[in-house]
């Protein structure tokens, strides 16, 4: 493996037969040498490459190789490169070669002697070699531990995505059992009383007026349990992309005013009024069931937070689509409520005000989703509520 890093060994001497001789004695395979004739030449090199090793005659006319050896020095790209001094006169090779910090220094002594020379590059080349092959692995390492830091950090992060789905489920499945005990409990005290009446004899109790009124009452709290279950169903046909969406042409203001008439005892008993303003005929190509949908849910909000003040709800059309609007002067909602409350089961905690599931804006949204329309917001606490459903007139798709 080491033999394949490849490296570059610099020579410098003024005599091109010096180093054309050098050249044949330190080539090998894996290893590519440069050749400078001068000091100038060398330099120039040495910021084009990096070199394992510099082997440097000593004697040069302008620039010698000690002086070259100097600026290699006090450059940082060439002050670790290894240098090897090539000197005629021993005499020369007896100067220590002083501030070359951390680069390894060697001599040879000319004539070459050719196991000399080639075992000392050997032993260069491979502490190069040895070196990079270091690098590699630090480098390896370095990223290895990257990715494991990322990884940590994603399963952190599903970590806390996890127990947050957990909370939400036990939350849930709490707010469920008291919204599904509230119209049961009803209906229970109701049953408990007629059988109450009925094993006394008390007729009285049951004439047509009185019959009436229980079943409205049984029906309310029936349909309040229908539309808990449908919403929990209509959440899971979302979740796995099931919710169909049957268009066919529909007139948005008749559809209002159909859902109005539908909930008029319900608008009665929240103690409120609901104005209808209808600006254009519209007519589109929607899920008219769905729309209904999206239209109670708004209405119902309305009531709920609503503060019992008058609700105006407006139909018109705007260049490609139908607009149902519904506005409160109710409770409002905060600015940063506002971002949430179309997620599911999030619900602003309000006191004394009766809350759902918490699912009714996240089904109304997917629902407009589902035929590429929008819903817009525009609330101000304390003051009221406007939701502003925006329906192309084309036709839908599913979720
Ligand atoms: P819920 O069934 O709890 O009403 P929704 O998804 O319909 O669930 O609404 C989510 C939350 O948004 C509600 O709990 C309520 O706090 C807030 N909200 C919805 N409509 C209105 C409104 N018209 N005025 C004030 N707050 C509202």
């Amino acid at each position: 493996m080491l033999s394949k890093i490849q490296t570059k060994l610099l020579i410098v001497d003024d005599l091109p037969e010096n180093l054309l001789a050098l050249e044949a004695l330190i080539r090998a395979e894996g290893r590519q040498v440069f050749q400078a004739r001068s000091g100038d030449e060398a330099l120039a090199l040495l910021l084009q490459h990096e070199f394992a090793l510099a082997i440097l005659d000593v004697q040069m006319p302008g620039m010698n190789g000690f002086e070259l050896a100097e600026l290699m020095r006090g450059t940082e790209r060439t002050k670790h490169i290894p240098i090897v001094f090539v000197s005629a006169a021993g005499r020369e090779l007896n100067y220590a070669f002083k501030g070359y910090e951390s680069g390894a220094v060697d001599f040879l002594q000319k004539p070459l002697d050719v196991h000399a020379v080639k075992s000392k590059v050997t032993v260069f080349v491979e502490l190069y070699r040895q070196r990079q092959a270091i690098n590699r692995q630090v480098e390896a390492l370095e990223q290895s531990r990257q990715e494991q830091e990322t990884l940590l950090c994603e399963l952190r992060a599903t970590q806390d995505e996890l127990r947050q789905a957990v909370r939400m489920r036990d939350n849930f499945m709490s707010i469920v059992a008291h919204e599904l005990r509230t119209p049961l409990n009803g209906l229970i005290l109701e049953t408990q009383l007629r059988k109450l009446y009925l094993a006394k004899g008390r007729a009285e109790a049951f004439t047509l007026d009185k019959l009436h009124a229980m079943t409205d009452r049984d029906e309310r709290q029936i349909t309040s349990l229908i539309r808990l279950i449908e919403d929990m169903l209509d959440v899971s046909r979302i979740r796995t992309g099931s919710l169909s969406i049957r268009p066919s042409q529909v007139d948005l203001a008749q559809l209002v005013t159909q859902v109005l008439e539908g909930l008029s005892a319900q608008i009665a008993a929240a103690g409120c009024t609901v104005s209808l303003q209808v600006e254009a005929a519209v007519s589109g190509c929607w899920d008219e069931f769905r729309i209904e949908q999206v239209i109670v849910n708004l209405l119902t909000n309305a009531m709920r937070y609503g503060a019992k003040r008058p609700i105006a709800v407006r139909v018109a059309d705007a260049a490609s689509h139908g607009i149902i609007e519904v506005r409160d002067q109710g409770i409002g909602i905060s600015a940063d409520n506002q971002a949430r409350i179309f997620q599911q089961f999030e619900r602003v905690s309000s006191s004394g005000v009766s809350q759902g599931l918490g699912l009714g804006l996240y089904i109304t949204e997917q629902i407009v989703k589902a035929h590429h329309g929008w819903i817009e917001l525009q609330s101000t606490e304390g003051q009221g509520s406007t939701f502003r459903v925006c329906l192309p007139l084309a036709a839908a798709s599913t979720v």
